[in-house]
């Protein structure tokens, strides 16, 4: 926004969420629009026919738009945006308001009530489709905005560089968001790592979760955030924007100044990598100082698809992620499906608690053929590029999975295997699963989950899922003396390998490799030169002897050297 727009009438007011994605930000509030509902005085319909055309019409608004949306957004936005606006062109929805009409509704509670309907539809076949509600209740929602003629709900238009605020964000609306516009994102919900937030940080977009009243600011209002420390100031004074912007650029001087392969001060090497989710990701990252990919989400690249992708269309995507990693490793993870990522082809039914189901490689067990025409795709894609492609499965709770999933890999002709250290019983007994692959990768935003018993999605328990909680910290340390025992390497890829403090306990843990969002690649870089692994190992004995999260952090904020600290 222009400087001259800055001065605000109101006082500046300071707040404090979590910061999930570095950096700093300023600009005026967009808030996302709640969903629209039918006013309850609406009148019946006179003209049945002229109301279903105006029914027909707003359904088909609704997915001009999405499609409109489509075009300005990457890959995966577009197939996450397309599949939304099918839903808009069912005819079975106009079909289902037309007896709606029929039987004296307005248009707009004509609309909901044949949403509703499918909704219950879609909630008793499960799995994949229950998880499409959501997205069938907010096409819903806008084509009862379009027949009324009130602004749709979700983020409005906007043409200037915007702060998005809302409640909370689904994986798919923050995917779809314009890079190119959304200088920030601040949620009152959210946790440190909901999708979200995970997203967010891939998309080097600035955000704050959890900030008490933040749909209260009111639309226009100017905010400046800070992603790493998590505040955020309303109505902020010219002075305190500049302060942050020079403190922004001081960090950004300091942290230029190192560049290449992450290593202590004493020259132990601890490999800096991305966390992707696409080809796009991968090409940004690619041109970034990094030294390879530690965790390539697939199953990101396929949320919206309704059939499962063939082998040549994998090959594809993979060859277009290995591409810019000639030389450089890239780990691949095979389809983590299920609970919070559901995918239409690979959905076993409903479950009660899907957490803790048939997810992840227990749905690759049940349908192997999914899993061998991945890995028959990424060899070919592996052989074809220049990149040393490793592979890892999801929720590995034993060494017979290990072992399993081991022996396919190799069978597939791809050299190294490896597993996600994401449960804790796989942690406890990290030497025997660790003994039957190649190498471990820490997964420590579900290891939090399970130790603590807390579901991640959950913002109200971020206390709990805090990855400086100790408990967590005993069972990674578990894991790297388990992966010691067996001389296998073993890195993390959870978002605590993002936090500079903790990826020096990590460190002093034993982890060799840290993969994390790119934009929070330098810091960490600093973090680790500016301290010697026994140095690391002080710092984490001192955070695993903590009573609590909190005096975790302290403890290893005083123990940090200050060249870090001051930037934090
Ligand atoms: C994790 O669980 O820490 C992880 C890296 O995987 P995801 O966040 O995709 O579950
Ligand atoms: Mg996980």
């Amino acid at each position: 926004m222009a400087e001259s727009d800055t001065q605000p009438d109101t006082q500046p007011e300071t707040r404090h969420g979590i910061g999930v994605s570095p950096g700093t930000a300023y600009g005026p509030v967009v808030q996302v629009a709640p969903p629209v509902r039918p006013p309850a005085d609406e009148k019946a319909v006179d003209d049945e026919e002229a109301a279903l055309a105006d029914v027909r019409a707003a359904f088909e608004s609704v997915a001009v738009s999405l499609e409109e949306r489509a075009t300005r957004v990457d890959d995966t936005a577009q197939q996450i945006l397309k599949a939304t606006a099918l839903i808009a062109r069912d005819k079975g929805l106009v079909k289902a308001a037309a007896k709606e009409l029929a039987a004296g509704h307005g248009r707009a509670h004509s609309i909901e009530n044949a949403v509703e309907t499918y909704a219950a539809q879609f909630e008793a076949l499960g799995g994949y489709f229950a998880e499409r509600v959501a997205d069938l209740r907010d096409v819903g929602s806008r084509a009862v905005a379009a027949v009324l003629g009130v602004p749709a709900p979700g983020v409005p238009p906007f043409s200037e560089p915007s702060v998005i605020v809302a409640e909370d964000l689904a994986p798919a609306e923050t995917a779809t968001l314009d890079r190119r516009l959304v200088v920030g994102i601040i949620t009152e919900a959210g946790g440190r790592t909901s999708h979200t937030a995970i997203l967010a940080a891939q998309m080097g977009i600035p955000a704050v979760v959890q900030l008490a009243g933040a749909t209260e600011i009111a639309p226009g209002t100017p905010v400046a955030l800070d992603g790493d420390t998590g505040e955020v100031t309303i109505a902020p004074d010219m002075e305190l924007v500049t302060a942050q912007r020079e403190r922004a650029a001081r960090r950004a001087e300091a942290l230029g100044r190192l560049s290449g392969p992450g290593r202590t001060s004493d020259g132990a090497e601890v490999a800096l990598l991305a966390n992707i989710g696409g080809v796009e990701d991968a090409v940004a990252a690619g041109a970034q100082d990094l030294e390879g990919v530690g965790l390539f989400r697939t199953e990101f690249v396929y949320l919206s698809a309704a059939k499962a992708p063939t082998v040549e269309e994998q090959t594809e995507i993979y060859r277009g992620v290995f591409a810019p990693f000639e030389g450089r490793r890239v780990v691949v993870r095979t389809l983590d499906a299920g609970a919070d990522k559901p995918l239409k082809f690979a959905d076993l039914g409903p479950e009660e608690n899907p957490a803790l189901g048939r997810r992840g490689l227990r749905l690759s067990a049940e349908r192997p053929d999914l899993l061998d025409a991945q890995l028959e795709a990424l060899a070919i894609a592996a052989r074809e590029t220049g990149a040393d492609v490793r592979v890892m499965a999801p929720m590995v709770a034993t060494a017979e999975e290990a072992a399993w999933f081991a022996r396919r890999v190799r069978e597939n002709g791809l050299p190294k295997a490896g597993v996600m250290i994401e449960v804790p019983g796989a942690a406890l007994r990290a030497h025997h699963v660790l003994g039957e692959v190649d190498f471990g990768s820490l997964g420590t935003n579900d290891l939090a989950q399970y130790t603590m018993a807390a579901d991640r999605m959950q913002g109200a328990l971020s206390d709990l899922l805090d990855p400086w909680q100790p408990a967590v910290l005993d069972v990674v340390g578990l894991a790297c003396d388990g992966a010691a025992r067996v001389n296998r390497p073993i890195g993390v890829c959870g978002e605590s390998a993002g936090d500079p403090l903790l990826a020096l306990v990590l460190v002093g843990l034993g982890v060799s490799s840290l993969s994390m969002a790119p934009s929070k690649v330098p810091v960490v870089r600093l973090a680790l030169s500016l301290h010697s692994v026994a140095e690391c190992q002080a710092i984490a004995v001192a955070a695993r002897s903590a009573r609590t999260a909190v005096d975790a952090l302290t403890a290893v904020r005083e123990a940090a050297r200050t060249e870090l600290t001051d930037l934090l």
